[in-house]
């Protein structure tokens, strides 16, 4: 059994080790509205609420609250699923407080990682949205982009969600011609990594060049531009599906 407390994005943990909390830590700063996950057996809660609002709480004595997105640069994907499991599971549980369909009080399944409507009879699973992630290759050369919305000192894959009605392959197609104008070849999977920030599955391809001239839709990027694996620029950290593309482990 492992005791998970997380504020907001970060994850409480013993400062130098990084390991999680033990019982007694977890008793005195995890708030009321903790989750049980009957699948793992592992609790999960937020900070208490006079941490969480940065007041007179003070942290335990040798903790420190560090990024979850650090976590899984720093542990095996096991233990770094388990974590983003906890603050998957304790986002969606906070969002599904009440049911969509008739408004009534959502309880947490006994069983399940699941969420009853006792008044209508409705059960609600976690959501998961899919989202493509592709590297595309022209020769030697890899092309990246600078994205708008996520970290913008960095330089990653084109990646998108899915939309409704469509493949997996459909998406890639679709949001590398409209991020960055190109067609793609030989369109292959590589592999999936659940990213629970907060609830994406990343569904991983490597693409060939094909044709067509990088034009960047500016809505969403700042550039793109082909890099070769001994002059790479910052790229994302260990632990995600854009590292494990850019650094080859799916040459
Ligand atoms: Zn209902």
């Amino acid at each position: 059994m492992n005791y998970y407390i997380f504020q907001d994005k970060n994850i409480l943990v013993q400062a130098g080790p990084h390991s999680l909390p033990d019982a007694a830590v977890w008793k005195r700063f995890s708030d009321s509205k903790t989750f049980n996950d009957t699948f793992t057996e592992d609790i999960y809660s937020y900070t208490a609420s006079s941490l969480q609002n940065g007041n007179n709480v003070e942290l335990p004595s040798g903790y420190e609250f560090i990024p979850l997105r650090q976590y899984f640069a720093e542990n095996s994907d096991d233990d770094g699923t388990r974590a983003g499991r906890a603050s998957a599971l304790l986002s969606w549980r906070s969002a599904y407080a009440f049911c969509p369909a008739c408004g009534a009080l959502l309880k947490d399944d006994e069983h399940l990682a699941a969420r009853n409507c006792k008044k209508c009879g409705r059960q609600y699973f976690p959501r998961i949205e899919p989202c493509i992630i592709v590297l595309i290759t022209r020769g030697k050369e890899l092309l990246l982009a600078r994205h708008k919305m996520r970290n913008q000192d960095i330089y990653t894959c084109i990646a998108g969600f899915i939309e409704t009605g469509e493949s997996a392959e459909q998406a890639v197609v679709r949001e590398v011609h409209e991020e960055v104008g190109l067609e793609i070849q030989n369109l292959r999977y590589v592999g999936s990594q659940g990213w629970p920030f907060p609830d994406q599955l990343m569904l991983g391809y490597r693409a060939e060049y094909k044709s067509g001239e990088v034009h960047v839709q500016e809505s969403e990027l700042y550039e793109a531009k082909w890099f070769t694996r001994d002059a790479l620029p910052s790229f994302p950290k260990a632990g995600s599906m854009g590292w494990r593309l850019i650094s080859g482990m799916y040459d």
